[in-house]
């Protein structure tokens, strides 16, 4: 009967190698305050600022991958700010011209990104005193902005997650949430299904996770249509997300556009992106993931849950098309269908026991295609197939390598294990006659007959078939 309306702000720390406008290094990582600053971002009397053209790219970067309208002249703004965790007074922002206009992630509307500076942060200590640390100030933030084109808490999370994954494929943003560099901002209202227009709305700040997003979202939701139906009217003002307590607390009525008393930046010049090789940033921007995804299904035959996990980050998809180019240049035509397996479950379950990133890995693709080579040629027992991986990851070694020093042997041939079988079904009438009727799991019985009598060295493949030539004849 109410109509949820959401529409998100998000700030993005840029991974730039310097701060925004001035040369101090944009480290997220430096524990010592006060460390990374100079006169320009400690606002010292007659700086200058200047403009990070790596911070320009990044955002420029973005808007192609969101397909937006990339700004033929830009500049910056000045929005009057007084904390003191921005010692100039104000922040270098961006207001009327922003780089990027338009664009769609996920089917929301994305109305504008834009550049700007971070704020230091701001400590307390026991005594009631409060610290600074000017580190931060002045680092590149990104802020994009969507149209109110949300309607549930998952798809603002879905659209959040979508924006991570192309910022990191990008490598503008590591986009850590609960590090702060991605920090998400939702504006919620809801409206009476038959009324005109939107409802007032609630923005909440700083949230620093995925699930703060969705149960912020969800408990303001309820909270608003709890008020309408009490016949209260939802106050427009901007609220905090408690985690502890799982609501939504009052903050501070919101200021609007007039406060901020926007101007043109007078120390920055127009920027003139006509004189840009815009073209070039365009054509060096990397697969994204949903193109990934769509091609990983149709290339090598994933399912959608496989994909999604392929491509979630870049390192792990890029892996694992190394490793299957690997395989295929083994094994011809071969699918991929073991291999995909092998790294989804495996491989990747192995390194998250360890704490480690495929990056750090020490199987390398060649070996980890070498392996799953190994097992479809059935030189590899699938239950041996685990530990010897653990090997692998312990040593860095080659799996045949390792496969000969354990001395465990596979009996494949036919003719050996063809008197086996022969054998077993001589012992077994009942079991025998049991499969000719139709029950499947006599041949499962038989062909575990088989592993016991070879003290598991025998191809279970082999057997199975061998089996079945010789009870269908
Ligand atoms: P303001 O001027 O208050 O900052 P904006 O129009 O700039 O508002 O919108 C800020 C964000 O709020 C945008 O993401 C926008 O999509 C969203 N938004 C605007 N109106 C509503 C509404 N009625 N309900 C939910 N979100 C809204
Ligand atoms: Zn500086
Ligand atoms: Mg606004």
């Amino acid at each position: 009967m109410y109509i949820p309306t959401i529409g998100l702000e998000i700030h993005v720390e840029l991974k730039t190698h310097t701060k925004m406008f001035c040369g101090c290094k944009n480290d997220p990582y430096e524990t010592r305050p006060n460390t990374n600053v100079c006169p320009i971002c400690l606002a010292h009397p007659g700086v200058l600022p200047t403009m990070n053209e790596e911070a320009i790219k990044s955002v420029v970067k973005v808007g192609y991958a969101l397909e937006s309208k990339i700004a033929d002249h830009s500049h910056f703004d000045r929005k009057s700010y007084f904390y003191p965790d921005l010692p100039k007074g104000y922040q270098i922002s961006q207001y009327e011209e922003p780089l990027v206009e338009g664009g769609m992630l996920k089917g929301v509307r994305i109305t504008r990104v834009h550049l700007e500076e971070d704020t230091g942060t701001l400590g307390h200590d026991k005594e009631g005193m409060s610290l600074v640390d000017y580190n931060r100030a002045g680092v590149p933030l990104m802020e994009l902005v969507t149209e109110p084109d949300i309607h549930t808490p998952e798809e603002a999370v879905a659209f959040g997650k979508a924006l991570q994954r192309i910022l990191r494929y990008l490598g503008v943003s590591d986009a850590n949430m609960e590090q702060g560099q991605m920090r998400v901002e939702a504006n919620i209202s809801v409206r009476k299904e038959e009324g005109e227009g939107f409802g007032t709305k609630v923005e909440v700040k700083n949230l620093n996770s995925f699930r703060a997003v969705e149960g912020a979202i969800r408990y303001e939701l309820k909270r608003q249509e709890e008020a309408l139906e009490r016949g209260e009217k939802v106050v427009q003002e901007t609220r905090g997300w408690d985690e502890k307590k799982q609501i939504t607390i009052s903050q501070r009525s919101k200021e609007s556009a007039h406060d901020y008393r926007y101007f043109p930046e007078p120390d920055l010049p127009p920027l003139d992106l006509t004189k840009w090789n815009r073209e070039e940033i365009k054509n060096l921007l990397p697969e994204l993931p949903e193109a990934k995804y769509h091609r990983f299904i149709n290339e090598f035959g994933c399912t959608p849950a496989q994909a999604e996990i392929l491509t979630e980050d870049k390192s792990v998809a890029d892996y694992f098309e190394n490793a299957v180019s690997e395989f295929q240049e083994k094994k011809e035509n071969a699918s991929c269908s073991t291999l995909i397996n092998y790294y989804l479950n495996d491989l990747l379950g192995l390194l998250k026991e360890k704490k480690i990133t495929i990056s750090e890995s020490k199987i390398t693709p060649e070996h980890f295609a070498h392996f799953v080579a190994l097992i479809d040629e059935g030189k590899l027992l699938s239950r041996l197939a685990k530990d010897l991986l653990k090997q692998m990851a312990d040593t860095g070694e080659d799996p045949e390598t390792l496969l000969e020093q354990s001395g465990v042997q596979v009996i494949g041939d036919e003719n050996t294990l063809k008197l086996i079988v022969e054998e077993i079904i001589g012992v077994h009438p009942k079991v025998v006659e049991d499969y000719k009727k139709g029950k499947t799991s006599a041949l499962q019985f038989l062909v575990g007959q088989g592993m016991a009598k070879t003290k598991g060295q025998a191809d279970p493949s082999v057997l199975r078939a061998l089996f079945e030539k010789l009870l269908t004849d």
